[in-house]
């Protein structure tokens, strides 16, 4: 099937697509809670002759179409869900959810994607095998609905690429490749990588007591507003180019003002370009939070859980996809942009460090991310063009016997060597534990 027949393909399944960015937007829901927009799909998706393997437990499917030649396989990913962005003109008036950045139209696309691998042909001349998976939960879940799903055993990670990799549903793919919709002047973007981060919580445990009388309590919010400074006062340590963030806000300052807090919180996250740098920043902020309340004789809990990794993406897999793009809207058009770095954090992190993966953007939304005014303003951009790039990408990386696959699978060079390793770490980055510990002969320990 020649590029022209594909796209023509693409092109006759338009009115579809155009009706599954409208459902999508008018039934978004957050992590883990997208059932209607995976039900919706599987139902499209089984009508195009596929079989599915659905999580069952969460929201969530995944596919294969096999060339019935022996070559890589080719994960494609999907996303579900919608932001809570209650002022968002389709929001859902009850949970607020929106499509606010733009996992409405990644679907629409891949579905476009899905049923031109049906159609007679386009397998001629490919080897190997390709996954299509659409996938919950990228925008992570709020911390209590995390630890509640954790605790019932339903999932094990935010994140639903992390939840999926560690249940096994990618053991056999060998190389990684989705399109985000974005904006700005290019119809695609690849960039070399992302940050990743951990999301942490400080309770800072004072003693309540009259305002009139402080010397009584023990100042929570005292502890946590010197926490603030100590970990400014680290800040210059921070290297420019591992792009650290940290971002604390408080969530709990005290009931009223009358009385000493006995309870402050401190939301936080750290991030940074390497998986390295992230876990030596979040080690010196909890160092810093922990001195901050053996300062004032309080105690803290600290509460870490892993956010997402950086992400590294392929250049030799850039290099094929970037190729295929241009097949679609021009060289002009389709740019590597090693700079600014993207400070922001997607799962697609994680894959990047178990196999061979690139996270690209394509045109066609306008208004800010995961603000109100984020809408998809150009179909063709957003919808058409990125079905039709990831088909031509498909067909690039799987012809002549997967010599480009084999090339970028045989050149990678991912961090974690197993699942097993990769879970391990990720595991190893929850905390939940008092960090100060004060003993019976006067002396402080600072647990970190
Ligand atoms: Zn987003
Ligand atoms: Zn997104």
């Amino acid at each position: 099937m020649t590029n022209g027949e594909i796209f023509e393909k693409i092109d006759a399944r338009r009115a579809e697509m155009e009706d599954v960015l409208s459902y999508m937007a008018h039934h978004a829901a957050t992590g883990y809670r997208e059932w209607a927009a995976s039900d919706y799909l599987a139902a499209l998706y089984e009508k195009l002759g596929y079989t599915l393997t659905r999580a069952g437990n969460v929201p969530g499917f995944y596919t294969d179409v096999d060339t019935g030649r022996p070559g890589p396989k080719i994960l494609l990913f999907s996303e579900l869900d919608g932001l809570p962005v209650p002022d968002h003109p389709d929001a859902d008036p009850e949970t607020g959810a929106a499509h606010a950045c733009g996992h409405n139209a990644q679907c629409a696309a891949l579905y476009g994607v899905a049923a031109v691998l049906q159609e007679p042909g386009f397998t001629d001349g490919l080897s190997g095998s390709i996954r299509l998976c659409v996938v919950p939960a990228e925008e992570g879940v709020k911390n209590d609905f995390l630890r509640e799903l954790r605790e019932k055993g339903t999932v094990r990670f935010s994140g639903g690429k992390r939840e999926f990799y560690a249940r096994g549903y990618f053991d056999d793919c060998d190389l990684a490749f989705m399109i985000h919709t974005g904006g700005g002047t290019h119809k695609f973007t690849i960039r070399p990588g992302c940050n990743g981060g951990i999301r942490k919580t400080a309770r800072f445990i004072g003693k309540s007591a009259h305002a009139g009388a402080p010397r009584h309590g023990i100042n929570a919010l005292q502890a946590a507003t010197l926490a603030f400074t100590s970990i400014n006062a680290i800040r210059d340590i921070f290297n420019n180019y591992d792009f650290v963030r940290v971002h604390p806000i408080l969530t709990e300052a005290g009931t009223v003002v009358n009385a000493v807090p006995g309870v402050a919180v401190m939301e936080n996250q750290v991030r940074a370009s390497r998986v390295e740098v992230c876990a030596e920043i979040n080690r010196r902020v909890n160092r810093a939070v922990a001195a901050a309340a053996a300062a004032v004789g309080a105690r803290v809990h600290l509460t870490d859980m892993p956010g997402y990794l950086p992400g590294a993406f392929d250049k030799n897999l850039s290099d094929v996809m970037l190729e295929g793009m241009a097949e679609v809207v021009g060289r002009e058009n389709a740019r590597y942009l090693s700079e600014p770095w993207d400070t922001g954090c997607t799962d697609m992190g994680d894959i990047s460090q178990v196999m061979p993966a690139v996270h690209a953007f394509s045109g066609g939304a306008a208004g800010a991310g995961h603000s109100p005014a984020f809408r998809i303003a150009d179909f063709d951009s957003a919808c058409m063009d990125s079905a039709k790039a990831q088909a031509a990408i498909i067909r690039k990386l799987l012809e002549n016997g997967a010599e480009k696959a084999k090339y970028v699978v045989e050149n990678a060079a991912v961090r974690f060597k197993s699942r097993e390793e990769y879970v391990a770490y990720i595991e190893s980055l929850f905390v939940d534990k008092e960090a100060v510990v004060y003993r019976e002969d006067g002396t402080v320990l600072l647990d970190i």
